[in-house]
């Protein structure tokens, strides 16, 4: 038996009979974890109320078995709230809609229960502060988030220099299967050919300049916000369903 703590991010919250549920948390140091929260949809808990989706929270984990190889899931036994971001994401149709596809992006990239993401895990914690504070459009904040996840994972695309050859930008043709522009040199058929002033908002988003990408034209918003889109189903097996429900 053994007890372990973390802290991670709320991605779900399933009911489990009729008083329990289980959670699934993007945790700093075990990567995706699922584990059990008893009697929470009993009583009016505080227990409960912390482990809502979107909330940043340090949990103690109950194993039964070696933590999470052991024998069925560990349990919660002790939450703190570090940041509860749901409060304000959960009252915004745009904040929501983008946190979700957040949350379920997240959880794609750390497929493997138990293996660390450290990098996913502060993407996630980052971009839910920066979400949850209003400060840009909330689908900014979500390509953002989308653009990182996939460099983390080993998919960054480049939006400046050739991605096959490395000649210096600008360059225009958008290849999905190069991960990025490709020069009139390298380019294949099949590339997109979008505004210059959409792939400076993209380079803007992954390198983290608010500046550009907040003042950029909406028409460019959108125009990124496909290409992104395109680009994460590229790279996964399923699309994430509730991109489908982002404003753009
Ligand atoms: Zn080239």
């Amino acid at each position: 038996m053994s007890l372990f703590r973390d802290d991670g991010v709320v991605l779900r919250a399933q009911k489990l009979g009729e008083a329990d549920r289980i959670i699934t948390l993007l945790t700093r140091h075990h990567g995706r974890v699922r584990a059990v929260a008893r009697g929470v949809r009993k009583t009016k808990s505080k227990f409960g109320a912390r482990l809502e989706p979107f909330s940043h929270v340090d949990v103690q984990f109950f194993s039964r078995g070696s933590e999470l190889l052991g024998r069925g899931l560990p349990l919660c036994t002790q939450v703190e709230t570090i940041a509860p971001y749901g409060g304000s994401i959960v009252t915004d149709y745009g904040r929501y809609t983008a946190g979700t596809a957040m949350l379920e992006t997240a959880e794609r990239f750390a497929e493997n229960e138990g293996e660390p993401a450290v990098q996913q895990y502060l993407l996630l914690v980052g971009g839910l502060r920066t979400l949850a504070a209003g400060l840009h459009e909330s689908h900014l904040v979500l390509d953002a988030f989308l653009l990182r996840s996939l460099a983390v994972n080993g998919y960054g695309a480049s939006f400046t220099d050739c991605a096959k050859c490395g000649l210096d930008g600008p360059n225009r043709f958008f290849s999905l299967p190069a991960g990025g522009v490709l020069c009139g040199d390298c380019r294949v058929p099949g590339c997109a050919v979008p505004s210059p002033e959409t792939l400076v908002l993209l380079g803007a988003l992954l390198s983290g300049d608010w500046r550009t990408a907040d003042s950029c034209e909406p028409r460019y918003w959108r125009e990124g916000s496909g290409l992104v889109a395109a680009y994460l189903q590229w790279h996964l097996e399923r699309g994430i369903r509730s991109m489908r429900y982002v404003e753009k």
